[in-house]
């Protein structure tokens, strides 16, 4: 068990304040919405409620143990700890970012999943789902996020938002930013009436291809 080392933690705090400013600036969210964590040891640092990015200080986030007790919070941790707590103990997260990302929002309110319509959905893991409606910063919303990704690194939540973890708050961010670009994308796509999908055998063929090259710079030793 790490208790989290003191610089790590620090870093992560000045992290998550510079990410918060990017949610807004992404459009992402608006104003205090979206929430967004980093797992340090065994130690959650995550944005606090209701303060707005603008406002927001490295030591303003909260540090929370894996059990949901409190371990520094000068305000009130973010509404949906409870939810960013479940997904680090369902998966192998390191970082999770929730945004309340405007494409997302309005594919969530009429449609069941977001299909595969470009490659790049296969970094999510594959279409991802849309989970049932629940109230925002419950357990029960905390269990649907988590049902629903299975197999996925992202989820979209219904009449509210979307979820997408990472090993680090770079790639969970990104992955926050793909899938409101592939769901703008869709969108887009659906203009033209019903759009063509890729099929799992498709994707499988992407993900094994990409792991072919990824394994290939590793051994000519590119970063
Ligand atoms: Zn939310």
């Amino acid at each position: 068990m790490s208790r989290g080392d003191p610089d790590e933690l620090q870093a992560a705090r000045a992290q998550l304040v510079s990410y918060s400013a990017r949610l807004l600036a992404d459009g992402l969210a608006v104003g205090s919405a979206g929430n967004i964590s980093v797992l340090v040891g065994d130690i959650v640092a995550i944005t606090p409620s209701g303060v707005s990015s603008a406002e927001l200080r490295p030591a303003d986030i909260c540090l929370i143990a894996a059990d949901g007790t409190e371990l520094a919070c000068r305000e009130t941790p973010s509404s949906e700890t409870p939810m960013h707590l479940a997904i680090y103990a369902a998966t192998n997260a390191a970082a999770v970012v929730h945004t309340h990302s405007p494409e997302v929002i309005a594919l969530s309110a009429s449609r069941p999943e977001l299909p595969a319509i470009h490659y790049a959905i296969t970094d999510l893991g594959g279409p991802v789902r849309v989970a049932p409606y629940v109230r925002f910063g419950s357990a029960g919303l905390a269990e649907a996020a988590v049902g629903a990704l299975d197999g996925r690194s992202a989820v979209i939540l219904r009449n509210h938002g979307a979820v997408t973890y990472g090993r680090d708050l770079a790639q969970a961010y990104d992955r926050a930013l793909l899938l409101e670009w592939l769901t703008r994308t869709y969108r887009m796509a659906l203009s033209y009436g019903e759009p063509a999908t890729l099929s799992a055998a498709e994707l499988d063929e992407v993900t094994a291809e990409a792991r072919r090259r990824r394994y290939g710079e590793r051994r000519r030793g590119a970063p």
